[in-house]
């Protein structure tokens, strides 16, 4: 439970701060939906420096609802590719077939019709609505529960839906009426700015003699996390093979997984060990006619994942024009890889 709050002018200090610290981001120059919504799904998990790239490259191909739902989803892949966490793309191309089909091409800004779109959830119809509507949502999102826990000294941890409701229920009531967006921005840019995870800016910081935790010199302890799932290690070995006449071998991802409908080389399961010659020999001759039995091994990559950490070896193999499809090494600018793929195949073309 959220302990009983010290009396501290939350907005009042914050919008004082923000006055003179707001970031110059792109999509802060208008109070467009469509605009705002790009840059909240963009910036999930990602960097804002890499963000504001991909934001304008996204924008630039992508102008509005309409062309994003008439694009294919090869082409937003490709767009997205390096991002990871493919199936944000995904649902955006779904939500703006709905605005299409639903709002008459117009994208909402109001809580409730945003949150029903597909892939948008709290945090995002709450930035949204906030900043282009003025509806009193706080949002909460990674900096601000830690600022929040901080502030508050809140021993739960963040990782529980009970208090992020909690810092929700905090944060909306103590939010001015007139400009709940530019809040909301505030409250964001002063977690990652100053209240940061380790590199924390306590003796300047305009709440130092308000935040619990450093009154009583705890603010490492702070925010108080779920214990973190085992990373589990795997090691995946691809074959890149190249035909004769200069075409490469690739797969469409159909599984459920994180790289779903991305293409991959062709892959080889070895019980999380690197691949034999006669192991990838063996594999390849059922589908391939080999020019020689002279297989090269690229490398090995580290992958980091949330969960998951991969290893994954790299061989080429040359092969006589075989029957199956080949892509012509020209296509491959249109085809959306994993990033570790893409790495690779810049790396050796
Ligand atoms: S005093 Fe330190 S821990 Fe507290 S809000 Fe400021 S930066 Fe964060």
């Amino acid at each position: 439970m959220i302990q009983t709050l010290p009396d501290i002018d939350l907005s009042k200090k914050l919008m004082k701060w923000y006055s003179t610290n707001k970031r110059d981001l792109p999509w802060r120059k208008i109070k467009d939906p469509y605009s705002v919504w790009v840059s909240e799904i963009i910036l999930q998990q990602t960097r804002i420096e890499t963000g504001i790239r991909y934001y304008l490259n996204f924008i630039k191909k992508y102008p509005n609802v309409k062309v994003l739902a008439r694009s294919s989803k090869q082409q937003l892949l490709k767009t997205w590719e390096g991002l990871g966490y493919y199936s944000r793309v995904l649902n955006m191309h779904k939500a703006a077939n709905q605005v299409l089909l639903i709002h008459e091409g117009v994208f909402p800004k109001d809580y409730f019709s945003l949150i029903d779109l597909p892939g948008i959830g709290d945090y995002t119809a709450s930035a949204i609505s906030s900043i282009c509507n003025n509806e009193k949502q706080g949002v909460v999102d990674g900096n601000v529960l830690r600022f929040v826990s901080r502030l508050l000294k809140i021993d739960d941890s963040i990782d529980s839906l009970t208090t992020k409701k909690q810092i929700k229920k905090y944060i909306t009531e103590k939010m001015s009426s007139s400009n709940p967006g530019d809040f909301n921005e505030a409250i964001m840019d002063f977690g990652s700015t100053v209240c940061k995870p380790k590199n924390f800016y306590c003796n300047s910081c305009i709440f130092a003699l308000d935040c619990q935790a450093n009154l009583s010199d705890l603010v490492k302890n702070y925010p108080v996390k779920s214990k973190k799932n085992k990373v589990v290690k795997k090691e995946m070995s691809y074959v890149i093979i190249l035909s004769q006449n200069q075409k490469i071998f690739l797969k469409k991802r159909s599984d459920k997984g994180i790289w779903k409908n991305l293409f991959e080389f062709f892959l080889i399961e070895s019980n999380n060990k690197p691949l034999t010659n006669e192991l990838i020999i063996e594999n390849l001759s059922k589908k391939f006619t080999l020019k020689s039995n002279k297989i090269k091994f690229i490398k090995s990559v580290k992958h980091k994942l949330s969960h998951i950490e991969l290893k994954i070896n790299f061989y080429l193999i040359k092969v006589k024009n075989p029957k199956s499809k080949m892509y012509d090494l020209s296509s491959l600018g249109r085809i959306p890889f994993p990033r570790p793929l893409k790495v690779i195949l810049d790396d050796i073309l």
